[in-house]
């Protein structure tokens, strides 16, 4: 084992980006002001970043799948300017209630595990030596469920998704910003 098979998988609405709701434009895109330093340590202490986001707008007609590729794109293109990108993206597009061929019970969306069950394949990774970063209750029980450790923000849903969490999930760490779970993750890591 080396440091390579560690992950950081991150949520982007609430988390890397302020959540809009069902962003569908590119010029709503506003991201965090510590992220790209955040990621940057991340890297340099040798995790994989990997974005795992449920984007059930696809199902919803509310944008098709390659603005969600577009949307990475950008960002990336944006983290770049610091000297540091995102390594890989998976998006669960589904919801039981959207359009077909979208509507469909499938194994990806969160909590349930298939999205990162799938990168941890690709790439890899070491689920016990990894963290799940996200800010809904879902992104803590997508952590449980994929046997890698869960950090709950602040920032996006976090605040209204904080007291269920700290009443189900007591161990699990809640945090105010970006940068206090990379700090976080730091000092709780090991190779
Ligand atoms: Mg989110």
């Amino acid at each position: 084992m080396n440091s390579d098979n560690r992950a950081v998988f991150l949520d982007r609405d609430g988390v890397l980006i302020k959540d809009v709701n069902y962003l569908s434009r590119l010029e709503d895109i506003s991201i965090y002001d510590d992220v790209p330093e955040g990621l940057i340590s991340l890297k340099k202490n040798g995790f994989k970043l990997i974005m795992i986001t449920n984007q059930s707008g696809v199902a919803r007609g509310f944008f098709d799948e390659s603005f969600v590729y577009e949307t990475y794109n950008f960002l990336n293109n944006i983290f770049s300017k610091s000297g540091v990108s995102l390594d890989d993206l998976y998006f669960c597009p589904h919801h039981q209630q959207g359009k077909p061929p979208y509507n469909i019970k499938c194994d990806c969306r969160k909590p349930a595990p298939g999205m990162i069950e799938k990168a941890s394949k690709k790439h890899g990774i070491d689920c016990q030596r990894s963290f799940m970063l996200g800010d809904k209750k879902s992104d803590v029980e997508l952590a449980y469920n994929s046997g890698t450790r869960g950090i709950l923000l602040r920032t996006g849903k976090g605040d209204s998704e904080a007291a269920s969490v700290a009443e189900l999930y007591p161990e699990v760490p809640i945090l105010d910003t970006f940068s206090d779970a990379i700090d976080f993750i730091l000092k709780n890591s090991f190779d």
